[in-house]
């Protein structure tokens, strides 16, 4: 690591984030070690400066429609995975980013590769996400379905049978379609039970039933 006072780094914190990296505020340097303190928990730990050799890999990150590109330093023995969750750091922004692809050539994307194989990294941020939502209109409505799209950070949790505002808009979860890269870690690829809980990172549409004027007219 190489660092000054006053920079952001992503690390695992030890107190809220063993094994994702949150984002660090370097506190000061010397002596072999930084002092980091962590955005998310406010633990101030110590880290060595001494870290293994790291190699440092192009990652391309998607976040509303854009793409910017940064670079993250791995271990040489580390494989990524589609999946995987790290920080990103470039001039402009830090980012918490999602793997969609690795690209280990010309038009060659895998799932999974050794950090030695790796041309590029293909990542969209999670941190602030876009949901996109299908809401169906109330049954005593000539409305017809409409889309939008509400922006929520990646760990806001849709859950179904619950009521959701966004402005003007609101509506009732009726059933949530999880993204293929986060299937893993959900009972169903659909998800429409009550009580059915989904991060907006892992969304890849919500279906919501029109609240929106049912408020008032119910009564
Ligand atoms: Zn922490």
């Amino acid at each position: 690591m190489n660092v000054d006072a006053g920079e952001q780094v992503g690390l695992s914190c030890p107190s809220c984030s063993p094994d994702l990296e949150t984002v660090h505020e370097v506190l000061t340097t010397g002596g072999g070690h930084v002092t980091v303190e962590c955005g998310e928990c406010g633990h101030v730990h110590k880290e060595s400066l001494e870290s293994e050799d790291t190699e440092a890999v192009d990652v391309v990150v998607s976040q509303d429609g854009e793409s910017f590109t940064g670079r993250s330093e791995f271990g040489p023995e580390e494989t990524v995975y589609e999946g995987d969750e790290f920080i990103v750091e470039t001039e402009e922004t830090i980012a918490q980013v999602r793997v969609t692809s690795i690209e280990v050539g010309p038009e060659d994307r895998t799932s999974r590769a050794a950090v030695e194989d790796i041309e590029t990294v293909w990542t969209r941020a999670v941190d602030n996400v876009s949901v996109d939502v299908t809401v169906h209109p109330r049954e005593d409505s000539d409305e017809g379905s409409r889309s939008l799209e509400v922006h929520v950070p990646g760990d806001f949790e849709f859950v179904v049978g619950e009521s959701v505002e966004f402005g003007d808009e609101e509506f009732e979860v009726q059933g949530v379609h999880v993204r293929e890269s986060a299937e893993g870690d959900y009972k169903f690829p659909k998800l429409g039970q009550d009580g059915d809980v989904v991060f907006a990172k892992d969304v890849k549409r919500v279906y919501g039933a029109d609240e929106s004027s049912a408020a008032w007219s119910a009564w």
